[in-house]
């Protein structure tokens, strides 16, 4: 596949556009700034598109963008070039990419991010792991801490180009000391105010959101300001706000949670162990991987999917599975030694991985061959019931949750990738999760695919994701020849938000240095090595 679009591009490289040599930038990392633009005008050229749709891969194309959004995509391909579609060029651009072998698609949306909720892991960390896997849109449950007002402000940062980051959409917690949290009244007071703001969503993570009558006010009101509601069903609230009680109100469900308990027969209420307390977390994760286990096959694929379905069309339902988060839980020793902790992961948060009874998520004692089975036999089912989920028409979309459970901020969202794959989605419809429908996670209809007045958040990858999603990863892909030699190809090469166009290889290279300062600094103040 590849080699035959190089040699098509190869061809079309000497009769494309005569630009002025000094112009040219080379798509070579070692020549580029780390950070450019918005151009006046970027011209991308000779390049294949993935755009985002759905539709397959197409081209070469000749994409241009003014400052931050797309104005053309003309077809460069033998035939269209034969019927003039070239023959429409711009005057010369500012800047030009040249894309010859190289493949565009829409930037990611990571729909379920945490930003220094560890106030010790900066958020430059987390910005440029993130943009250095191509992810250009990131809906956000903190930055910091859970002050709404610095969120926005950070938004506005990112989105005047202060800072490097993705854009942002804010969902902050409902959570805090404020009584009116807990009272229906009072939640319409607080959404009011956090509109007001310029706040794009609530996150609700069990009670008190999941008071019925408190999440009723939160998503009315949010309904009517046009803002978005994230929810986790936390075992909590899950009776009686199932998943298909939180979906007919429009909200996202987060993770996994509440389907199964949709689809009980023989009880209403999960069967527990007498024992169970739900503030231990080594018992709440363990128990609600089980739920799947209880849950009735034949109403999760018929009825619940159904209801769902039916949120969807209604009130705008979206299903973010984070699969990646959960996947510890199943095999806690891939997800502690995956390759890309050495050089990617802080010393600080590899730590706060581990097991740790004071410390969210870092529940892995005594993580028995028992539980892994249930919960890889839980997958199983959740994978199953998402792909029919898609299959029947429901929108799915990407999320990591990074931060927590060995799951790293951009390598976590190229690995949801993967597990859609592993799900039975095909590559078209895992990168269409990725992008369109992650652009109506977030109610953005101008983000998510390459298409005329469409925003300019673009990625640019030397080889195939449809081939290999592997490649999307900042660790790159190793080749091995007859011979046995290999070679490291790092294959993210551009991601362009807003019309900035960031060297993804640069950023990562940062990420590494603070990286490997951060391990000299614990070797130093601890006497002791990490890992
Ligand atoms: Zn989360």
């Amino acid at each position: 596949m590849r080699n035959r679009f190089r040699s098509i591009g190869a061809a079309l490289a000497m009769i494309a556009l005569a630009l002025p040599i000094e112009r040219q930038i080379s798509a070579q990392s070692g020549t580029s700034p780390e950070q450019g633009g918005p151009y006046p005008t970027l011209l991308i050229r000779n390049i294949t598109v993935i755009d985002g749709s759905g539709a397959p891969a197409y081209g070469p194309v000749n994409i241009t963008i003014r400052r931050n959004l797309i104005e053309r995509v003309d077809r460069a391909d033998p035939i269209s070039a034969g019927q003039g579609g070239r023959a429409n060029q711009q005057a010369q651009p500012d800047r030009v990419i040249d894309g010859t072998g190289m493949y565009a698609m829409p930037g990611i949306v990571d729909g379920h991010t945490h930003v220094s909720s560890n106030t010790a892991v900066p958020s430059e960390y987390i910005y440029k792991l993130l943009l250095g896997h191509g992810v250009t849109t990131i809906r956000v449950f903190n930055v910091g801490n859970d002050d709404p007002k610095a969120m926005v402000v950070e938004k506005e940062r990112s989105a005047s180009n202060q800072i490097v980051a993705p854009r942002m959409y804010i969902y902050p917690f409902w959570r805090g000391g404020d009584a009116r949290y807990s009272s229906p009244e009072g939640a319409r007071q607080i959404v009011d105010e956090w509109h007001a703001l310029g706040v794009d969503g609530i996150k609700i993570a069990g009670k008190p959101g999941l008071w019925p009558d408190v999440y009723h006010a939160i998503a009315e009101e949010a309904r009517k300001n046009g803002m978005g509601v994230a929810v986790h069903i936390a075992q909590d609230g899950v009776y009686p706000l199932n998943a298909l009680q939180i979906a007919g109100e429009g909200a996202s469900i987060e993770h996994h949670y509440g389907y199964p308990e949709s689809a009980y027969t023989d009880r209403a209420v999960q069967q527990l162990p007498d024992e169970y307390n739900y503030s231990n977390e080594a018992d709440r994760f363990l128990e609600t991987g089980r739920s799947w286990l209880q849950a009735n096959i034949e109403k999760l694929h018929g009825e619940v999917i159904e209801k769902l379905l039916d949120s969807m069309r209604t009130r705008g339902f979206v299903m973010e599975p984070t699969f990646v988060v959960y996947e510890a839980n199943r095999d806690v020793a891939r997800a502690s030694s995956l390759p890309w902790h050495a050089d990617f992961t802080l010393p600080i948060v590899m730590d706060s991985f581990r097991p740790d009874p004071s410390h969210h998520a870092s529940y892995f004692f005594n993580w028995t061959s028992n539980k892994e089975a249930d919960w890889a036999r839980a997958y199983r089912r959740w994978l199953e019931f998402v792909n029919d989920y898609k299959n029947r028409g429901g929108i799915v979309s990407v999320g990591s949750d990074a931060g927590s459970l060995f799951t790293v901020w951009g390598f976590g969202t190229i690995r949801e990738l993967e597990m859609l794959e592993e799900a039975g989605f095909s590559p078209l419809e895992a990168i269409h999760a990725a992008t369109e429908n992650g652009g109506k996670l977030v109610k953005n209809p101008k983000i998510g695919v390459i298409r005329p007045g469409n925003l300019a958040d673009l990625v640019i990858i030397s080889e195939n994701p449809l081939a290999n999603m592997k490649v999307l990863y900042g660790t790159g892909i190793t080749k091995v020849s007859q011979d046995r030699k290999a070679t490291i190809e790092k294959c993210v090469k551009f991601t362009i938000r807003d019309g900035v166009v960031f060297d993804a290889q640069k950023l990562l290279d940062d990420v590494r240095a603070m990286v490997s300062k951060g391990k000299a600094s614990t070797r130093t103040t601890a006497g002791a090595v990490d890992r």
